[in-house]
């Protein structure tokens, strides 16, 4: 398997740290919002992955936390706390937002078919290993206290940028001079590790005692703390949007590799944005679709997951209700011919061998997948199995052996009731057929038809269909 690694910016060979096992950490959603299909493109592409990881033979321990507290809006920790807000937009306390939108997310995946992680882990569950984790930091020297927080100091990480491979002269000039900034700061890429309830978090509803007073985490510590407590120090893959790289991954490296003094991640893996006219799909710019949007629209998610599989995970996708019609449409005749297939006569469902052909076509599926995850190769490499001439037992068999990796549920794609007399009036015409009696032939195929059905011949076999 070649995967492109954000750390080396190269397609590396993926070779994990302790074969077969594969530790996948991926970061997870902040539970203050509703999640919308931005959300859901990130996280089927981890899912895919996932599944191939599992199809080529590996054995992935997939961890994902639940961002529900300590979340700033601002990547200078300037901004107000993203649950907090939540729960002031909607009327509720902190835990019923996070409640709320952590099931609304776990909705929204399972209608994707996006198989859960192995451990979903909650920050507000994680306080002591985050403080825990925070004194290592201190007794390494990483981190100094001021009147609002306790930050971690860049400068003293060396590789600090080696992920984005920016310079902390650059972030400084990117910084926004902020009212909200902490004066105290030494750096402004300085990010907190724990705000202490004072100033303008004084009111903070979440807090918890730590050696440094009553306070709150910062965002970054939970992803180092837990990755850390369930997957070891280094782990293998850790996933995330774009958006990432340059603050949020950047920060759990500068963290985890303070503490430990040992590579955090060996594959850093990130995908790229579902953009709508452009602009990434986001809750601050109110351009978002979510679960119930795709109903009124009719557009079933599978069919979205389809649509993201005709995309590489890199490149950035525009969504447009046209596209998402047109992936329904494609998903539509799939389930057709799927159905179509399970209906197709050969008493002898069980394949005994894949042919040359069929094992070709494989083969084709695993290279594009092996390489990089070309999923839109992958869909490609489908149709032109669908539409070769191999027979209908072999198509039926890669179509559910490609969906592992797809997870479009084609094995749930229940045939179309076909009453037992119409079975008996295809066989006897197939009969005739090889008897080369096509007037027979023709009369049985009539009287099919005017029960409403059609038949379709291909060599010895044949497939039934509703007119
Ligand atoms: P958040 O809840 O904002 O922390 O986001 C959860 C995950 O979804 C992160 O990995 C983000 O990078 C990702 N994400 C957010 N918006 C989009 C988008 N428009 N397209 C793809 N991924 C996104
Ligand atoms: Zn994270």
């Amino acid at each position: 398997m070649k995967l492109y690694n954000t750390l080396s910016r190269k397609i590396e060979e993926f070779v994990p740290l302790n074969t077969p096992n594969v530790s996948f950490y991926a970061c997870g959603p902040t539970v203050y919002d509703f999640t919308h299909i931005g959300h859901m493109r990130t996280y089927t592409n981890n899912d895919v992955l996932k599944r191939a990881l599992t199809y080529l033979g590996y054995k992935v321990n997939h961890v994902m936390n639940v961002t529900d507290v300590g979340h700033l809006s601002g990547d200078d920790d300037s901004g107000e706390d993203k649950m907090e807000k939540g729960a002031k937009k909607y009327g509720k306390t902190v835990w019923d937002v996070a409640k709320f939108y952590t099931d609304f997310f776990f909705r929204t995946t399972d209608a994707l078919n996006i198989i859960r992680p192995d451990i979903t882990c909650k920050a507000t569950e994680h306080i002591e290993d985050m403080i825990q984790l925070i004194n290592r930091l201190i007794q390494n020297g990483f981190a100094y206290k001021t009147k609002e927080a306790l930050y971690f100091d860049v400068k003293k990480f060396k590789k600090y940028g080696k992920l984005s491979g920016q310079k902390l002269e650059e972030k400084l000039q990117a910084v926004r001079d902020e009212i909200n900034v902490d004066k105290e700061k030494k750096h402004p890429a300085d990010f907190a590790l724990w705000f202490k309830r004072v100033g303008r978090f004084s009111d903070h509803t979440m807090h918890w005692t730590s050696p440094w007073g009553e306070g709150f985490p910062g965002w970054h510590i939970e992803c180092s703390a837990m990755s850390m407590k369930y997957l070891g120090e280094t782990i293998d893959i850790h996933s995330g949007g774009i958006d990432h790289v340059p603050v949020h991954h950047e920060n759990e490296i500068a963290q985890s590799e303070g503490a430990t003094g040992k590579p955090f991640v060996k594959y850093w893996v990130h995908n790229n944005f579902l953009t709508v006219d452009g602009q990434k799909m986001s809750k601050s710019l109110g351009n978002i679709y979510k679960l119930d949007d795709l109903e009124k629209n009719k557009i079933n998610p599978i069919s979205l997951r389809l649509l993201f599989l005709q995309s590489h995970y890199r490149q950035p996708l525009n969504f447009t209700w046209q596209s998402a019609r047109a992936s329904q449409e494609a998903f539509n005749r799939l389930k057709e011919i799927v159905s179509g297939l399970k209906n197709s006569n050969s008493s002898n469902k069980k394949l005994a061998k894949l042919l040359n052909k069929s094992i070709a076509f494989q083969q084709q599926f695993k290279d594009a997948i092996q390489n990089d995850l070309q999923t839109p190769q992958a869909v490609a490499v489908m149709w032109d199995m669908i539409k070769s001439d191999i027979s209908n037992e072999e198509k039926y068999f890669l179509l559910m052996d490609f969906d592992k990796i797809f997870g479009l549920k084609l094995i749930d794609i229940t045939e179309e009731k076909i009453d037992k007399n119409i079975i008996i009036l295809a066989e006897r015409r197939l009969e005739a057929r090889k008897k080369r009696d096509f007037d027979a032939s023709d009369r049985l195929r009539i009287k099919i038809e005017k029960a409403g059905f059609k038949i379709e011949d291909k060599g010895d076999t044949y497939t039934i269909k509703k007119l």
